[in-house]
């Protein structure tokens, strides 16, 4: 299950832009979705060759790298357990994890802020557990997302990706940096106060000529929404036949959409989105379509 996966480059339609394409991360795994396959991937390899068969990690009641990881240790024939990070609840994201035999540890959000000292005092007697941080953050993240890059072609202007704790933008920016690209990332932050990103991305690749950051597409926070988020997601999936996600793909587009009516771009300028999958997430906002 470790060997080469591959997401296909799909031309996006558009009125303006002739070279609007979008690679489908979300196509790679319907639980294992996305970025969350492209972070994972090392970590578990690493487990494996340390021998590790316990899958431990951390994250809130709607994460899909909880789903992710649920499903990957599944399919890789480990245990796994994960801190969900509040009072007990239940919901179609966590149901998802229990099937995958994920064993769920519901834990205050104090004591859930150090998640060293949780792992120790539940784990410490197993030896066979393996720590995975909050998100999968992780050097092992950053090398898994930088072979996105590798997979599209080398002549694209602009690549665009949503953020949360920047290490997919960071390994998408190493990928670029290490086949000498002229390729700028933008990266559009899911939550308020983003410009903490450019940071997470300078601690794990030491470089960011070629970045740019797109602070104002968080449309009141991670997790919000707004009318006009919503509209536009209407919209965007109904003519294009793709399904995205308010959370994180839906701003990124957004931004997309409005640099293009401030004429950001040349008409036939290179776009890549990089859809980071996620899907499951809609499932949390039902209400609110
Ligand atoms: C987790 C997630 C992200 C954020 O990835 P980071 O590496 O934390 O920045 C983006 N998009 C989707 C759909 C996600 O699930």
């Amino acid at each position: 299950m470790f060997t080469d996966i591959y997401s296909p480059l799909q031309q996006l339609k558009h009125p303006i832009l002739s070279q609007f394409w979008m690679k489908r991360d979300d196509l790679i795994d319907p639980y294992i979705s996305g970025n969350k396959w492209r972070k994972l991937k090392y970590l578990l390899a690493r487990a494996f060759k340390e021998n590790k068969h316990h899958l431990v990690t951390f994250g809130g009641a709607y994460s899909n790298h909880l789903v992710a990881t649920a499903a990957a240790a599944a399919k890789a024939g480990l245990k796994s357990s994960a801190f969900v990070r509040g009072e007990e609840v239940e919901n179609e994201m966590l149901m998802i994890c229990r099937l995958f035999g994920m064993n769920l540890i519901f834990t205050d959000r104090t004591s859930y802020k150090d998640k060293t000292q949780l792992f120790l005092q539940h784990f410490a007697e197993q030896p066979e557990a393996f720590f995975i941080d909050e998100g999968g953050a992780s050097a092992e993240a950053v090398q898994g997302c930088a072979e996105i890059i590798a997979e599209l072609p080398g002549d694209i202007d602009h690549i665009f990706c949503a953020a949360g704790t920047g290490t997919t933008a960071a390994g998408l920016l190493k990928g670029i940096q290490e086949r000498g690209l002229k390729t700028t990332l933008h990266v559009v932050p899911a939550l308020k106060g983003g410009q903490f990103i450019e940071d997470e991305i300078f601690k794990y690749i030491g470089n960011t000529a070629q970045l740019v950051l797109h602070t104002n597409y968080h449309f009141g926070g991670y997790a919000k929404t707004q009318p006009a988020l919503i509209s536009f997601m209407k919209d965007f999936v109904s003519k294009q036949g793709i399904l995205i996600d308010p959370v994180y793909t839906a701003k990124m587009l957004f931004a997309i959409e409005d640099l293009i009516a401030t004429d950001y771009f040349k008409p036939q300028d290179k776009i890549v989105a990089l859809h980071t999958g996620g899907l499951l997430g809609i499932l949390g906002m039902k209400e609110k379509f």
